[in-house]
């Protein structure tokens, strides 16, 4: 019997070829002062080029792979610009799969600036952003997946987020994705030998297992995805939102929780009229604090625009501490209501200057107007920002949140996953599910059909995930966000 074509039927791409013929020029280190800086060329013409503007006791066109060459860089005019080692990478042994030539310069603003419109007036062309690491790609040094672990390398702000972008760039995510896909390609076969052998009697246990695997399949990549949130926590920090009414203490709570004075205290409400943002380390993690302005209706402009940031701070945070005020405990009550409700995290209500209190009990005080412990509400502390150790419940509070925050304990190390790839998981995960339905409720050709169709959805999914069948337009926006010179 003939196959039957079916739609869409999944070929790897290739990977695109690799056509241009220009070399590129960037500096590759940071501006500014410093003791050194290097400038990159990547292209068939980096050694020559960089030959007409090196004097040195060898002639780098004549070097092999992987030497360093002393000698001086001249500007377009044969000037001396600066005494320099030359480093020579060959294709394909090189980050970019081309020739590259490394010039390692003084630092500073002058120097490399000179370097580099030297390497132009040469014949180099400036290259665009990520330029380098898109080459590296083109080439097949590095898969997407690869290529954007490169972009978290450079962003990443902790030895944790490092390592987890390391792990990908050492092709963890990659590995990931090939054993996922080769699941779903045995998965493929079967459902499709099915199709082989139309109108045969098939057994309902045979096609309870394929839904079975589609589900399993399905509930991998969904673990992933729920893991990211917590992951990207390691990797960026935790985020904590102060919200109150003004005069409550907040910026007081901040400069208390920091240790020193990051944000103004004043007597008058309306102090901080924008965000203000520091960051912690409590139990290895980072913890962004945010102060935001005061809660209240105000008729000021520019207090009315920081009462929207300090709602969109919470809405964005973690975890938000609500601060109230044990002497005025009326204060911002119901903002603070509103806050709880719509806090993405959980929430720990802070009452502060509890020194003020002078008698009078705030959980009677604080009942009617609606705050207590509320539904979102992990903890009530305590505080007194302005004497010292009077945070300390506070910083206990936010110390038990965290690991439900970190997701302490929720088996290994994640690789480094973009927000892009974040979608496509899902995108995979709602074709494997599409695909468990499709079989579970008919054991005819259709069913088979569509399931063949849910499964490719799936494997492109996955595919684009370290880049097969991207298009063009995608890998541009990629490599636009990262730095020149990378
Ligand atoms: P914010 O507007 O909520 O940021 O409040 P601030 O931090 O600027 O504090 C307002 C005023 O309350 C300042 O005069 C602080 O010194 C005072 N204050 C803050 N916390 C306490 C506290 O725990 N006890 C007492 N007695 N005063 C406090």
């Amino acid at each position: 019997m003939p196959r039957r074509a079916r739609p869409g039927r999944n070929v790897p791409t290739p990977l695109p070829i690799m056509t241009t013929s220009d070399t590129i020029v960037a500096i590759a280190t940071a501006t500014g002062e410093a003791a050194i800086a290097i400038t990159r060329l990547s292209g068939p013409n980096a050694v020559a080029i960089a030959a007409r503007c090196f004097r040195g006791a060898r002639n780098p066109a004549e070097c092999g792979s992987h030497r360093i060459l002393f000698g001086r860089f001249v500007g377009a005019d044969g000037a001396p610009l600066d005494t320099v080692l030359l480093s020579i990478f060959r294709a394909p042994h090189s980050y970019t799969g081309e020739d590259i030539v490394e010039i390692s310069s003084h630092g500073g603003p002058a120097v490399p600036r000179a370097i580099l419109e030297a390497l132009i007036a040469a014949g180099a062309r400036a290259a665009r952003p990520g330029e380098f690491t898109e080459r590296a790609y083109r080439n097949g040094r590095l898969d997407l997946a690869q290529a954007e672990a490169v972009a978290s390398i450079v962003r990443a702000r902790s030895e944790r987020s490092l390592r987890a972008a390391h792990a990908t760039l050492g092709g963890d995510l990659s590995r990931r994705i090939e054993t996922l896909d080769a699941e779903l390609v045995a998965l493929s076969a079967e459902v499709e030998s099915r199709l082989d052998f139309p109108g045969d009697v098939r057994e309902a246990a045979e096609v309870a297992v394929l839904a079975g695997r589609c589900e399993g399949a399905s509930a991998s990549l969904r673990e992933w995805v729920n893991r990211l949130p917590s992951a990207r926590r390691r990797e960026e920090g935790v985020r904590i939102a102060l919200v109150g009414a003004p005069n409550v203490g907040k910026s007081s709570l901040l400069n208390a929780l920091l240790g020193y004075d990051r944000a103004i205290v004043d007597e008058s409400p309306g102090t901080t009229r924008d965000t203000v943002e520091a960051s912690i380390w409590l139990d290895g993690a980072e913890v962004c604090l945010t102060d935001t302005a005061g809660l209240r209706d105000s008729s000021d402009p520019v207090e009315r625009l920081g009462v929207e940031r300090s709602e969109l701070a919470a809405a964005a945070a973690d975890l938000t501490i609500v601060v109230r005020d044990c002497s005025r405990p009326e204060a911002g009550a119901l903002e603070c209501e509103r806050i709880v409700a719509a806090a993405s995290g959980p929430a720990i209500v802070a009452w502060n200057k509890s020194d003020l209190r002078a008698g009078a009990d705030r959980e009677s005080a604080g009942a009617g107007v609606g705050i207590g412990i509320a539904v979102g509400v992990a903890a009530e502390v305590e505080t007194v920002a302005v004497r010292p150790g009077g945070v300390d419940s506070l910083i206990a509070a936010i110390r038990a949140a965290l690991p439900s925050l970190l997701g302490a304990g929720a088996g290994a190390e994640l690789p480094a996953t973009s927000v892009r790839q974040e979608a496509l998981l899902r995108e995979a995960a709602e074709a494997l599910d599409r695909a468990a339905l499709q079989l579970s409720a008919e054991t005819d050709d259709v069913a088979y059909d569509l399931a063949a169709v849910d499964l490719t959805e799936a494997r492109r999914a996955l595919g684009e995930m370290v880049g097969r069948g991207v298009d063009d337009a995608v890998i541009a926006a990629i490599f636009s966000r990262f730095c020149i010179g990378k």
